[in-house]
C-alpha cells in the first residue's frame, strides 16, 4: 500500500508533475523552435536562389525571351525542393513549370516582384512553391528524438523514484520499528540495511538512544530497588525502633499510616483511620493536653512533641512519643507529619527504675532520695508562703532486738506492719518515708506550729505503741520520734534530717516511747559524742584513761560478798569521768569493743590476781558486747589469759544480755559451751527486758540470771514490776538457774528480794560501782561488819 502521505509519494509525484510539465514545455519550445528554424533558413535559400535567378528572368521576360525563361524556369524546378514555379507577367499569360499545386498548405511559398532592367517597373510577379516534405521528414525525426528523449527521461524519472523508495523504505522499517519500541524493554534495532547513509546514521542514532534509553532502564531499575531497599529498611528500621509514622492533610482532612504505626495501633496495614478516630485512641487522661498541643502546631506551623498513652481495642495501654511538625502552605494546604515512637517498655523500665531509686523495696514507701526531693520542693513553697514543715524522725525502739531474736523475716514482715499503721496516720500531702532500718521520716507541709508536729507525734506513738502479732510472734512495740522544724531548726534537708535524728537519740535517751522535739542542747551533745569519739580514735590502742570500777554483789542468804561486777569508766583527760553508757555503743559501733574487751578482761584478770596477793577471792562479772561474745577469739585469749595468770576459771564470770545469745541459737549454743568448758560462769544480763522466754533459755548452759534494774527499782510502786520479778525469780529456780537483782537502791528492795528467794543481790544500797582502791576499803569493811 502506498501510504499518500510518504515522502516518496510526495516526492515522486512531484518529480513525475514537475517532468510532465517540463516535458511538454521542453517539447513545444523545441517544436516551435525548430519549425520557425527551419522555415526561416529554407526562406532564406529560397530567396538567394530567387535573387540570384530574377534579374536574368526579368530581362529575358522584358525582351521576350520565352526560351531563355523557359530554361531558367527549369533550371529552377530542378533544385530538389522547388516543387511549381509561377510566373505572372502582368502583360501576358503565366508560365508554370512543374506539377500543379492542390493544397498550397502542404508548400511553402515564396513571391517577388519582377522590374524591367531599363524602366524599373514592374513587370510580372514571380512565385515559387517549396515543397514540405523535407520539413516532415525532419519533423518527424524531430518527434523521434524527442520521443526517445521523454522515453529516457521517464526511464530515469522512474529508476530515481525506485531508488527514492528503495532508500526510503528503511526508514519505513524504522518508523515501524520504532513504533513498536517497548520503554520497559528497549531493545536495540536491527536495521535491515548496512547502508552508510543518513537513514543508516539515523538507524544507528534510534539505537544509540535506544542503549541510552536501556541504560537508563537499568540505571532507574537499580535506583528502584535501592529505594525499594531503603523502603525496606526503613520499615524494617522503624518496626525494630517501634517508630510508625503518619501525615494528616489537614486541608481535606485525610490521614496516611505507616505499616509501623498500624502495628503499634494493632491495626491491619489496609485499614482507613480517619483523623478523628485516629484521637480516638489516646487516652482521657491525655486527650485534652494532646489536643492542645495539636492546635497550637497548626495555628502556627510550628513543631510539636508529646508523650501520651494510647488505649487500644484490645484494652492495651501503649505508651506513645510523638514528635511533628506542621508545614504551613498558603491557601490552607497543610499538612502535620510525625513519627511515632512505642516507649511503653522505656516507660515500663523508667517506671521500674524511678521505683528501684525512689521507693524502698520492701515497705513500697519513699525513700532518702524522694523524701530529699519532697522536702525540697516543700521548702521552696513554705518560704513562699512563709509556712511551718515538720521532719519527724521515728525509729522503732529496741528493733535490732527483734531482728536480732526472730530472724530478719520477722523484722522485715514487722517493718511493713508498721508503715502501714503509719500511712492511716498520715494525710495524703504529707510523705511518709523509710530512710533505712526502722527509721521512717514523715515530712508534715502547712504545720501551723510546733504543737501540731507535736500532736500528730503523740497519735503515731499511739498507734504503733502496744502488741502486735507478726508472723505468729506477739510483739510489744515502742518507739521515739525527734521532730525538726523548718524554718526555726534547720533551712534544708541535711540540716533538718540531721537535727530531727538528734531529736530522736534525746527521746531514746530520754526512755523511749516518746517524742521530742529538736532543741539546741541535743545538738550539743550530740557533737560531744562526735568529740569522744574522735578521743577514743586518737587512743591507738593505749587504753590507759580507761578504768574498771567493781560493784559488790552480795550474797542474800549468807550476806556474802564474793561476786563483784567490772564496770568500765573513762577519765578522760579534760572531760573527766565519762560513764559507759556515753561511750561504749561508740565503741561497739566503731568495733573498738573488741579491743577494749581484750584489755578489760586482761585487766580483770591482772585484778583477781592481785586481789589474791592481799588474801581477797572475789569472783568477777565481765560483761561481754555482742561483738566479743561472737568474736572467735574470745575462747583462745581467755584460755590463754586463764594459764597466763593461773587462775581458776571459777573466779570468772561473762555476762551477756539475753538478745545476744537468742540471735543465732546453734552459734550461740556453740560459744557458750565453750565458756562452760573453760569452766566459766555465764550470766543472762538485764533479763526482763528482750523477747526470750525463760522456758526457752532451758536450752543454753547459763548459770544465772539477772533481774533488769528497771523492774527491781519499780518493784514497790508498779505491782506489774513487782509480779515480772517474782514470776522470774520463781521461774528461774524451777529451771535451776541462779537469780540475781540489779538495782537494788533501798532496804526494802533488799527484803522484799530475799523474801522472793532472789539469790544475790547488787546496787547502790549496797554500794555503787568502786574503782580499785576505795572498793577494798569497802570490802575490808564489809567483812569486819560481818564478822
Ligand atoms: P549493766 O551491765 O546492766 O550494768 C549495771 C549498771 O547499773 C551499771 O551502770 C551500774 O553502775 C548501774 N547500777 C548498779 N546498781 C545500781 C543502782 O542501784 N541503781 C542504779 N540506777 N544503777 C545501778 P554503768 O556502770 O553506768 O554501766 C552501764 C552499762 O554499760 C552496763 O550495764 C553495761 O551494759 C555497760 N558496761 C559497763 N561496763 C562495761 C564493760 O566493761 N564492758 C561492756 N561490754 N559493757 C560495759
Ligand atoms: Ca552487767
Ligand atoms: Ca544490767
Amino acid at each position: 500500500m502506498i501510504n499518500s502521505n510518504s515522502i516518496t509519494f510526495k516526492v515522486s509525484t512531484l518529480l513525475v508533475v514537475i517532468s510532465a510539465i517540463f516535458i511538454l514545455l521542453t517539447t513545444l519550445v523545441s517544436r516551435h523552435l525548430f519549425i520557425s528554424g527551419y522555415e526561416s533558413m529554407e526562406h532564406e535559400k529560397l530567396n538567394y536562389i530567387m535573387h540570384s535567378i530574377s534579374p536574368s528572368l526579368a530581362l529575358n521576360l522584358s525582351y521576350g525571351f520565352n526560351e531563355a525563361v523557359t530554361e531558367l524556369g527549369n533550371e529552377l524546378i530542378a533544385h530538389k525542393h522547388i516543387v511549381h514555379v509561377q510566373i505572372l507577367p502582368h502583360q501576358s499569360d503565366a508560365i508554370h513549370f512543374g506539377i500543379s499545386i492542390q493544397d498550397t498548405k502542404e508548400h511553402f511559398t515564396q513571391e517577388m516582384t519582377l522590374h524591367d532592367p531599363a524602366t524599373k517597373k514592374s513587370i510580372a510577379t514571380f512565385k515559387v512553391f517549396y515543397s514540405k516534405k523535407y520539413f516532415h521528414q525532419l519533423m518527424q525525426e524531430f518527434y523521434i528524438l524527442i520521443s526517445i528523449s521523454i522515453f529516457l527521461y521517464i526511464i530515469a524519472l522512474t529508476i530515481l523514484i525506485l531508488f527514492l523508495l528503495k532508500s526510503l523504505k528503511p526508514l519505513g522499517l524504522l518508523a515501524n520499528m520504532m513504533n513498536h519500541f517497548n520503554p520497559k524493554n528497549p531493545k536495540t534495532f536491527h536495521l535491515p540495511f548496512n547502508t552508510k547513509d543518513e537513514i543508516s546514521s539515523i538507524g544507528m542514532s534510534a539505537n544509540s538512544m535506544v542503549a541510552s534509553a536501556r541504560n537508563y532502564l537499568s540505571t532507574m531499575q537499580e535506583l528502584n530497588k535501592k529505594l525499594y531497599q531503603n523502603e525496606a529498611h526503613l520499615k524494617e528500621a522503624q518496626r525494630m525502633a517501634h517508630v510508625g509514622s503518619w501525615e494528616y492533610n489537614i486541608s481535606n482532612n485525610t490521614l496516611e499510616l505507616s505499616a509501623e504505626m498500624y502495628r503499634i495501633l494493632a491495626l491491619k496495614s489496609n485499614t482507613v483511620l480517619t483523623w478523628d478516630e485516629f484521637l480516638d485512641y489516646i487516652s482521657s487522661s491525655d486527650k485534652l493536653h494532646v489536643n492542645n498541643t495539636l492546635i497550637y502546631a497548626i495555628e502556627h506551623g510550628s513543631t510539636f512533641e508529646l508523650k501520651y498513652s494510647i488505649v487500644l481495642k484490645n484494652s492495651n495501654l501503649v505508651y506513645i512519643h510523638t514528635r511533628g511538625k506542621v508545614r504551613k502552605k498558603e491557601a490552607g494546604h497543610s499538612r502535620m507529619a510525625a513519627i511515632s515512637m512505642d516507649v511503653t517498655a522505656e516507660h515500663t523500665d523508667k517506671k521500674t527504675i524511678e521505683q528501684l531509686a525512689f521507693y524502698d523495696p520492701l515497705t513500697k514507701l519513699p525513700n532518702r532520695t524522694l523524701l530529699n526531693d519532697r522536702l525540697s520542693e516543700a521548702i521552696s513553697n513554705a518560704k513562699r508562703h512563709k509556712k511551718k514543715i515538720a521532719l519527724l524522725f521515728l525509729d522503732l525502739d529496741h528493733f535490732k532486738n527483734i531482728n536480732d531474736t526472730l530472724g530478719h523475716d520477722t523484722g522485715d514482715s514487722l517493718l511493713i506492719h508498721i508503715s502501714k499503721l503509719l500511712k492511716n496516720e498520715v494525710r495524703e500531702s504529707d510523705t511518709l518515708s523509710r530512710i533505712g532500718g526502722d527509721e521512717f521520716v514523715i515530712l508534715l507541709t502547712d504545720i501551723k506550729s510546733h504543737d501540731d508536729a507535736l500532736v500528730v507525734t503523740q497519735k503515731l506513738i499511739r498507734s504503733l505503741h502496744g502488741q502486735h502479732k507478726i508472723d505468729q510472734h506477739l510483739m510489744y512495740i515502742t518507739t521515739s520520734i525527734g521532730v525538726a522544724m523548718y524554718p526555726d531548726h534547720g533551712e534544708n534537708y541535711y540540716e533538718l534530717i540531721k537535727h530531727a535524728d538528734t531529736a530522736m537519740y534525746a527521746a531514746k535517751e530520754d526512755g523511749r516511747n516518746t517524742a521530742m522535739l529538736f532543741t539546741k542542747q541535743m545538738s550539743q551533745d550530740i557533737s560531744k559524742r562526735r568529740v569522744l569519739e574522735n578521743d577514743i580514735q586518737l587512743m591507738e590502742g593505749d587504753y590507759e584513761q580507761f578504768e574498771l570500777y567493781y560493784q559488790p554483789k552480795i550474797d542474800a542468804k549468807s550476806n556474802k560478798l564474793l561476786h563483784v561486777e567490772a564496770l568500765i569508766r573513762w577519765r578522760h583527760p579534760t572531760k573527766g569521768l565519762i560513764f559507759p553508757d556515753e561511750f561504749i555503743h561508740i565503741l561497739e559501733e566503731s568495733g573498738l569493743i573488741l579491743k577494749v574487751g581484750e584489755w578489760i578482761i586482761e585487766s580483770c584478770f591482772k585484778q583477781i590476781v592481785s586481789w589474791r596477793q592481799n588474801n581477797m577471792e572475789l569472783q568477777v562479772a565481765i560483761n561481754l558486747s555482742a561483738a566479743q561474745f561472737q568474736d572467735y577469739n574470745l575462747i583462745k585469749l581467755t584460755t590463754s589469759l586463764l594459764e597466763k595468770y593461773s587462775i581458776n576459771p571459777l573466779l570468772i564470770e561473762f555476762e551477756i544480755t539475753e538478745n545476744i545469745s537468742i540471735n543465732n541459737v546453734q552459734e550461740s549454743l556453740r560459744i557458750m559451751q565453750a565458756i562452760k568448758s573453760l569452766g566459766i560462769c555465764i550470766t543472762l544480763d538485764d533479763f526482763g527486758t528482750g523477747y526470750s522466754s525463760l522456758s526457752y533459755l532451758k536450752q543454753f548452759p547459763i548459770d544465772v540470771i539477772k533481774i533488769d534494774k528497771s523492774f527491781v527499782m519499780n518493784m514497790h510502786d508498779n505491782h506489774d514490776d513487782f509480779t515480772i520479778v517474782k514470776t522470774i525469780i520463781n521461774m528461774a529456780q524451777s529451771l535451776n538457774f541462779k537469780t540475781v537483782a540489779e538495782g537494788v537502791e533501798t532496804t526494802q528492795h533488799a527484803k522484799l528480794l530475799k523474801e522472793l528467794h532472789c539469790d544475790m543481790l547488787q546496787g547502790y544500797f549496797y554500794a555503787k560501782p568502786l574503782p580499785v582502791p576505795e572498793f577494798n576499803n569497802y570490802y575490808n569493811n564489809f567483812l569486819n561488819q560481818n564478822e
